[in-house]
């Protein structure tokens, strides 16, 4: 699924972001940025040693915060290194972490002149955001970035799941038709 945003795209794939080609690929860490399990231990993988030896002169990463290095092995020329929250219930705050942790990974982005992100769903693994709760906030959340800041040309949504890619879908089909 593909929708204009403006001059921009955005894109929702199921897939694995460690085989994407945008320019930058965004990995959801946790705050050591020292590896894990999920969708990290699957980039670092791909990646090589070098990429955690890039993160460990980083000295970590807050909640809702980003970090940029480089795409080591990957096909992507960057990864950037974002923290979402722990979910223990729906809160104002924690809802603002995962809209952070999008908003910031962007503006890392854009700082370096990238013009394509790949985004996973960040925290709905290990740290238990719900998918249905998460997927209109990661949506709203880079569809407000790239209408402000068209330079950035492309975000692609990469899903693991099927239940994710359905779920972000008909997240997405929501918010674009409340605008017409
Ligand atoms: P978090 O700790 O932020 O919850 P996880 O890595 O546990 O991070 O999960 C985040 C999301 O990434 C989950 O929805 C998971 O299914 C997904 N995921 C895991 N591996 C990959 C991959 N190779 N490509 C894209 N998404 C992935």
């Amino acid at each position: 699924m593909e929708v204009k945003i403006g001059s921009s795209v955005l894109e929702l794939i199921q897939g694995d972001i460690t085989q994407q080609d945008t320019e930058a690929i965004v990995n959801a860490a946790n705050r050591t940025l020292l590896g894990g399990g999920g969708v990290d231990g699957a980039i670092h993988r791909a990646a090589g040693p070098e990429l955690l030896a890039e993160c460990r002169t980083l000295g970590g990463c807050e909640t809702g915060d980003a970090v940029i290095t480089k795409g080591c092995k990957l096909k992507a020329r960057y990864v950037i290194h974002t923290v979402g929250p722990v979910y223990r219930g729906a809160s104002p705050s924690t809802e603002g972490l995962l809209k952070s942790a999008y908003q910031r990974s962007l503006e890392v982005a854009r700082a370096k002149g990238v013009r394509s992100v790949a985004f996973p769903s960040i925290s709905t693994g290990a740290y238990g955001y719900p998918l249905e709760e998460a997927a209109p906030v990661a949506l709203r959340t880079v569809i407000g970035f790239v209408q402000r800041y068209p330079e950035i040309e492309r975000v692609r949504f990469v899903l693991r799941s099927s239940r994710a890619f359905r779920t972000f879908e008909e997240a997405l089909g929501r918010i674009t038709s409340e605008g017409s």
